[in-house]
């Protein structure tokens, strides 16, 4: 696929969530797109390489929780930052800092060696205010630089939502969003464990996002966003020691 095919299916996307995508942009996207296949021959970042199958199933998805960063406008307000729980090849950080350069950007990942990825990419990208930290998503709950200090934390298949939400919502501010992204099955009960982290389910959103797979068939996969907003400082029990969350889940 070449560069303007690439961009004609990414702005089809970017145009349906009422959003738009500059040339300048899609050129940050290609580049990204051509360090992501370079290097995933060397580590193991992805099981999705073909050109569409990227653009669709990493780079859009992942710009499907845009509108709930903007308040309805084409840009995040000023000033926000947003952390990136289990961010792995940098979805969905990469690509929402690509869209929205204002936002301040922390990619959070226990695996090193993708965090090295991450570093080229950014510096290749030419992305400025974007920070890359080594940690635990349980340390980084409990790091007083991160903690109750951010306004939007993002998570995609990182784990089932009640452990999920014990790594995703001690960073945030009270009142900031915890946007989780997911596919159509069942993420079984989590109500207790959001109230435990004085959080509560403000919206769920529902669709289906078209999809290429690498033969180039058009197929589509089963979306879901659910949105959560933290109600007060997270209490000083949680996150509990690294391993616990997913070893006995809220
Ligand atoms: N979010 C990316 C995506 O959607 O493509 C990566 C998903 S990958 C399946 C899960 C990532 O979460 C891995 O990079 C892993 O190292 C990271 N991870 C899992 N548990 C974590 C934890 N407790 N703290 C930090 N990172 C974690």
């Amino acid at each position: 696929m070449d560069s303007a095919e690439g961009y004609e299916l990414l702005k089809a996307c970017t145009d349906g969530l009422g959003l738009s995508l500059s040339k300048s942009q899609w050129e940050r996207f290609y580049l990204y797109l051509r360090l992501l296949q370079d290097w995933n021959t060397r580590m193991n970042l992805t099981a999705i390489t073909e050109d569409a199958a990227v653009i669709t199933k990493h780079f859009a998805d992942s710009l499907t929780v845009a509108p709930f960063l903007t308040d309805g406008g084409s840009t995040v307000p000023e000033g926000k930052t947003l952390c990136d729980i289990g961010t792995g090849a940098g979805f969905p950080g990469i690509p929402l800092k690509i869209l929205f350069p204002e936002l301040r950007l922390i990619l959070v990942d226990s695996l090193a060696k993708r965090l090295t990825f991450l570093e080229e990419v950014i510096r290749q990208l030419g992305l400025t205010g974007v920070e890359t930290v080594h940690m635990r998503a349980e340390d980084f709950g409990r790091d007083p630089r991160f903690r109750d200090k951010i306004d939007f934390s993002t998570a995609r298949a990182v784990a089932p939502m009640n452990v999920l939400l014990e790594l995703c919502t001690p960073p945030l501010k009270s009142g900031g969003l915890f946007l989780a992204m997911k596919g159509g099955k069942d993420e079984g009960p989590f109500t207790a464990a959001a109230g435990k982290l004085s959080c509560k389910l403000e919206k769920t959103e529902k669709f289906s996002l078209k999809t290429f797979e690498s033969d180039g068939t058009e197929t589509s996969a089963e979306r879901v966003i659910y949105v959560f907003r933290k109600k007060e400082q997270t209490p000083p029990a949680f996150p509990r020691k690294a391993g616990i969350p997913s070893k006995k889940p809220l």
